[in-house]
């Protein structure tokens, strides 16, 4: 980088980046929206513009903050997902060091994400929170809207507000994504997939979604939105509403593997115990259990072949509502081969040997989630975290 970058504070911010940005007659609280941080997902930039001329032509009363900040704007140009790496995959520590020191390796997604990241930092920075971040996304295939989130309670709350299915835990399965990074700091944060690539009812629940998400921050009033009760609707006639699901089952797709999703899955469809869902080399594969199945591979590129997941019950999700709010968590770090992390209060790192015995299933109760595997040991790190300086 030349000299006149040479402070993180001092990097040029593009004039497309930020899509929209209001101020509103009360300080707080403030909505971000990231929209086409994969550059073939346009609805959730579309449906984004909508919502900020809505606000504008109606003149809608608004309070707190609104940004909405343009993902992989060289991506979206070209129309592909990304140029060089994924920008929604090099959001872990190390990278956000070298964006701080100066070091980074400098390719298409880094350039976007250095901007993307100094905006959300003075936004944080400047601005009273509490802060919502949602981030806009499609999929390759037709699905029924959905959200992900990572299991901390704030985010479970604010999730609990929209009529989709709520999946958690996928951070467990992504390296690096954006939202991950953001909860680390205590904040609330959505990804919500509104459909398929093109189709345009995505633009329709990404637009619904928006508005729920600024009503139930508190940013407009519901009285002040004409239409919203069709937006609200819009979400609403689909499977699954208000359900929580986690990953059980992930297959994984090897180096020059011949892999073929069998046809015509959709998205949280229920599958059985043993029912065939794809080929490998020829060779079937069956259902490892019972539930539904999740994100299957309808296109060439990618390296998950399909999830199943498996609803969470009500008494499991009061239960560790429960168990967290009363912080008895610090009981795991009792048990043989569990150890708290030395720079850290929030991570635990457990023995392979004893986890084998030891459920996961024990520590997602407790609000942790497997994150790494690093000499020999696992890592799991606790999703719910207290409000911390943004860096
Ligand atoms: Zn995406």
């Amino acid at each position: 980088m030349n000299n006149s970058k040479n402070n993180i504070a001092n990097y040029h911010i593009s004039s497309n980046r930020v899509l929209g940005d209001i101020k509103g007659s009360k300080q707080t609280p403030t909505v971000v929206i990231l929209a086409g941080i994969h550059g073939n997902e346009q609805a959730g930039v579309k449906a984004s513009k909508k919502v900020l001329q809505k606000i504008k032509e109606d003149n809608i009363q608004f309070k707190g903050n609104f940004y909405v900040i343009f993902g992989n704007i060289n991506a979206s140009k070209k129309g592909i997902r990304f140029e060089d790496v994924d920008l929604n995959r090099i959001w872990r520590k190390e990278n956000i060091e070298a964006i701080n020191n100066l070091s980074v390796e400098e390719n298409a997604e880094t350039k976007e994400q250095i901007e993307i990241y100094k905006l959300i930092k003075d936004i944080i920075d400047r601005d009273i929170g509490p802060f919502y971040f949602i981030d806009l996304h499609t999929t390759s295939s037709a699905t029924v809207p959905f959200i992900t989130i990572s299991d901390s309670l704030n985010n479970r709350k604010f999730s609990s507000n929209f009529p989709v299915p709520v999946v958690l835990g996928i951070e467990e399965y992504l390296d690096g994504p954006l939202l991950t990074f953001i909860n680390e700091f205590g904040h609330i944060a959505l990804g919500f997939e509104g459909g398929e690539h093109h189709d345009e009812k995505s633009v329709t629940n990404c637009e619904a979604f928006i508005w729920k998400a600024l009503v139930h921050s508190k940013c407009v009033a519901k009285k002040d939105i004409t239409n919203y009760n069709d937006y609200k609707n819009e979400l609403s006639n689909l499977c699954c509403k208000y359900d929580f699901f986690e990953i059980k089952y992930r297959y994984g797709i090897k180096k020059d593997e011949d892999f073929k999703m069998k046809s015509g899955f959709i998205n949280f469809e229920s599958i059985k115990k043993n029912q065939d869902l794809a080929q490998s080399n020829g060779e079937l594969i069956k259902a490892t259990e019972d539930g539904r199945i999740f994100m299957p591979l309808y296109q060439n590129l990618g390296e998950d072949g399909f999830f199943i997941l498996s609803k969470i019950s009500k008494f499991w999700l009061s239960t560790s509502l429960f168990a967290r709010k009363l912080k008895i968590n610090h009981f795991l770090r009792l048990i043989p081969g569990v150890n708290k992390a030395p720079e850290n209060n929030y991570t635990l790192i457990v023995d392979p040997k004893i986890a084998k015995y030891l459920a996961k299933d024990i520590f997602h109760l407790f609000g942790y989630r497997q994150q790494i595997y690093k000499d020999d040991k696992l890592h799991f790190i606790k999703r719910d975290r207290k409000k911390t300086a943004f860096k």
